[in-house]
Order: C-alpha cells, then structure tokens, then sequence
C-alpha cells in the first residue's frame, strides 16, 4: 500500500504538516475486510495483526503519508467560527481504487494539531466503534457515507467526565471537504485558494465538469470559469438532495449538521451525535446540545438549504466580481435545490408506499399517513414493514371491497385510499416497498447495548453479530427480529453527545 497526497499538493494555506503523536499498545479491534478490497489494500489481518495495529493507530506511517490537520471554518449551530480545522485527525493521503475512485485515508483520534484549541486530540472507544458501526449500517442501508476501514484501541486513557479506553478510527471517504472549507477562504477573502479549492473538488468528484479558464484572465492554474463555478455548485446541490432524503428514508437523524460537518461529496460525515428515529415525529431530536431543536429529524431539508446558501456566499466571488449579477445567477439553482429536495422527498415516500410515479393526490396520501403516525406515535421503520407485509391482492381487493361496512378508523380509511391507489399492480407496489423500507436500522438501544459489552468486556462478538445484521438490512435473515424491536420506552431519555 502507498498513498498519494493529493490535498498536499494545494498548498500550505490548506492546511498545517503534523505527525500523529504515537500510542501506548496499539491493537487493532475492528478492520473492515471488504471495504479494504474494494480499496485494493493488500492486508491480511491474520498475517498483518500487529502491523495494520501500528499503521491505523498512527505509529507506523504507511509508505507515502503525508500527515495534514486540514484547515476550515464553520457556522456550528448557525454562529461563525473562523477557524476550526482537524483538531484531532490526520489526513495521511489517498488511494485510488481499480475503478479510478479517489478515496482520502484519514486517521480520527491521533493526537492533537495546530487547530486543537483546548481539545486533547484524542477519542475514546465507545465513539470510534459507534462511527463503525453506524457509518456501516448506513453504507449497507444505501447511504452516501464515508466508511471506517479500521479501529485501533491505543492503550491510553482518555479523559471526559471519567478516564475511557482511546482509540483512533481511520475513516475513508471520497474527500473530507466541507462547506466549512470554503468558507475559510472566502472569510479571508482568498480568492485564488477557492478557486484551487473548487478546480479540486471539481476534479476529485466532478470530472464531467470540464474545466474552462476564463478568458479575461491570464493567471495560470486557479483558473475557473464562472459557468465552472456555477455548475460545481449545482452538481453539488444534487448531491445534497440524494443525500438528505436518504437519511429522511430511514429515519436518520444527523444532530449536528454545522456547516463545517457537511462534505462536499455529499457523503454523511460526523457520527458524533447522530441517532436513528423509532416512533415517527417531525421534532424528533436526542443531541442534548441541540436544545433549540435546530437538527431535528423533520429540519433536515431546512437546513442543508441554510448550509448550501453559505456554500454559494463562499463561490459568489467565482461567479462574478458584481454581486449583484452573481446572485442573480446563483439564486435560482438555490431555488432549483429546494423544487428537487421537495420532489425528491416524495418520490422517496411514494416509493416508501410502493408508489414509482407520483400522480396528484399522492402528496396528500404520504402527508396523511404521517399525521396519523406521529398522532398514533407508529414505529416508523416497523411501520413500512407491516404495510408491505399486509400486501397481497386478496388482502387489497377484500378491504377495499368491505371498506364501507364497518365505521371505520382514521387508519382504515387511509388504508383503503392507499390499497386503492395501488391495487393495479399490488406485486410491483410491494417489490419496492421492500427494497425501498429497511427491516432493520442500527437502533439507539442496540447500538447502545452492543457497545455497552464491547467497552465492559472486550468481547467484540456482540458487535459483530449486530454488525452482520445490519450488512443485510433488507434481507430477512435468522438473527434480523432480534434487533427489529423498537426500545420500551421509546427511547425518552435517551441523549447524545458531540465532541466526542
Ligand atoms: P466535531 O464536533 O467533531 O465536528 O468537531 C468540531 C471541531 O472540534 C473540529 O475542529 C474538531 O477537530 C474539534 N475537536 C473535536 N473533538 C476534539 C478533541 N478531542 N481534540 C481536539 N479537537 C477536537
Ligand atoms: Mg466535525
């Protein structure tokens, strides 16, 4: 294995060189077998143990890393920080798969940088497994998602409110780019690094978009046109929308979507306080420092429009020295993005109902149906199962057929709206339904437990086990009911935490 560097070869002002700092006893816990191959690294983790230990801890560099802490801003929780950047990860460089895939290698828990503030740099095990775990069960789920390819346990406390085991978990992922990047230069009024910074992103996750320099300018290579700019603002906008409505398809609740934590890849970034929905409810919310329920379940479309419209602040310059002229041609692509987030949001609850195309009256049938589950708090994942289960044309042709005999309840009256909506064809409804609703997600409670034994015990079967399930979600296998119940309590109390 050798890396690339190709972040390194932006510049200094993107970021500061910095060597993670070595760990006591590096042991590696968890080593993600497939996503390795599709990555083309060649580890065994039976013959390389303690080597592939003493690479994802940050002890041992692997051949080619340059360690970066990259440098961004961002507005957490809608207030302007200036400079944040990696206050505990290392970029060590990149891979390119067979496919040509550029995919950053990135180390998260390796020590402290020049962007630490007063953070140790550290992270401890239970968070760097609940990184492993959900950002596999989301990628499994059909979820743009950076992976984790490794968790090394480090042999050092790390100190929170109490002393925890540390680890360090190396993430994967298309790029680590953020809308928080961007504003770093555009707050320094750093016209040619956004311009670098956007000539990257372009290349990295747009190569459709060919890269024209304008003709006004002479400059050699931060050159962009202003219809470049234009169109890597668009094709990130698309991102964004496959992006939010798969999180709303399964009930995903990202908790602390700052600016600074939304990738340009449209990837699904920072496990940090992110939790998964049981009984629907728009207001749905466990982070504990989100008390103004900012990132709720339902907000989520909200306010990736709220992080894209600081996104195109950032790129006005590169549209247009006038202002004035550059939000006039930025402004409808905002206005585009809000038409395919809504869109794109009912196509995917049509899909959720066994519904392919949209006709009038649909909108009113999802919205419907979920008034009546948030009233009736209904399991949102469990629900979907059941409408699927509950398909079979006689089942279809006997309700609708004595739909008017019985008084019946808010529930059966919609149901019989929506058996009749899709009684042509129940077998393609239910099709769909099935590959569209999970029969199981990484629920808070299991997460939980499975992390609670592995932290206590060392043992990590339950993990594994857990973790086997959710490879699977829409495939019924032996263990997959152990892991479909919603929490007793519905998770009332259940809370988490950032900074992890
Ligand atoms: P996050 O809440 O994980 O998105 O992190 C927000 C900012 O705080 C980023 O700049 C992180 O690098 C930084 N940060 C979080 N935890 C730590 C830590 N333990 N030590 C140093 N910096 C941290
Ligand atoms: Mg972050």
């Amino acid at each position: 294995m050798k890396l690339s560097n190709q972040y390194h070869e932006l510049g200094k002002n993107f970021y500061h060189e910095t060597f993670p700092l070595p760990v006591s006893e590096p042991e590696l816990l968890l080593w993600n077998g497939p996503l390795a191959r599709t990555l083309d690294l060649s580890f065994s983790v039976e013959e390389d143990n303690e080597l592939l230990g003493q690479y994802f801890s940050g002890n041992q560099l692997i051949k080619g890393s340059k360690p970066i802490a990259q440098a961004y801003s961002g507005h957490q929780f809608g207030h302007f920080n200036p400079q944040l950047g990696d206050g505990r990860a290392h970029l060590l460089g990149d891979v390119t798969d067979e496919q040509g895939n550029t995919w950053d290698v990135q180390l998260k828990g390796s020590g402290t940088s020049h962007f630490s503030r007063s953070g140790d740099g550290r992270c401890a095990l239970g968070p760097a497994l609940r990184e492993f775990v959900m950002s596999e069960a989301m990628s499994a789920l059909g979820v743009p998602t950076t992976r984790c390819l490794a968790v090394v346990a480090t042999g050092d406390a790390v100190y929170r409110e109490r002393p925890y085991p540390g680890a360090v978990v190396t993430r994967i992922a298309a790029s680590h780019i953020r809308v928080g990047t961007f504003q770093y230069f555009a707050v320094r009024k750093d016209i040619e690094s956004l311009k670098k910074l956007t000539r990257f992103a372009i290349e990295r996750h747009f190569p459709e978009i060919k890269i024209t320099p304008r003709a006004d300018e002479r400059s050699t290579e931060a050159l962009l046109s202003s219809q470049n700019a234009l169109d890597f603002f668009a094709a990130v906008l698309d991102k964004q929308v496959a992006l939010v409505v798969s999180w709303l398809r399964v009930g995903f609740i990202h908790g602390v979507m700052n600016t600074d934590n939304t990738a340009i890849s449209g990837e699904t970034i920072d496990y940090g306080p992110c939790a998964m929905m049981n009984h629907y409810h728009h207001d749905t919310v466990f982070s504990s420092i989100d008390r103004d329920a900012r990132y709720a379940f339902g907000n989520q479309s909200q306010i990736i429009q709220w992080n894209m419209a600081r996104l195109a602040d950032c790129l006005l310059p590169l549209v247009d020295e006038g202002e004035d002229i550059a939000l006039a041609k930025i402004t409808p692509l905002l206005q585009q993005f809000a038409n395919d987030l809504q869109y794109g949001y009912f196509e995917m609850m049509g899909n959720k109902l066994g519904i392919a195309e949209l006709v009038e009256g649909d909108i009113e049938l999802v919205n419907d149906l979920l008034a009546i589950m948030q009233k009736q708090q209904l399991d949102y994942t469990q629900y979907f199962v059941a409408l699927a289960e509950s398909l079979t044309q006689e089942e279809v042709d006997n309700f609708i057929e004595h739909a008017a005999e019985a008084e019946p309840s808010e529930q059966e009256l919609w149901l019989t709206r929506w058996y009749s909506r899709i009684s042509d064809d129940v077998v393609a409804a239910k099709a769909l339904m099935e590959k569209t609703n999970p029969l199981v997600i990484p629920r808070n409670h299991h997460v939980e437990r499975v992390l609670a034994i592995s932290e206590e015990t060392g043992d990590l079967s339950a993990l594994h086990e857990f973790l086997a399930v959710l490879q699977q979600p829409y495939d019924n296998s032996a263990n997959t009911k152990l892991y479909q119940d919603a929490p007793s309590d519905g998770d009332e109390n259940y809370h988490t935490f950032c900074g992890t």
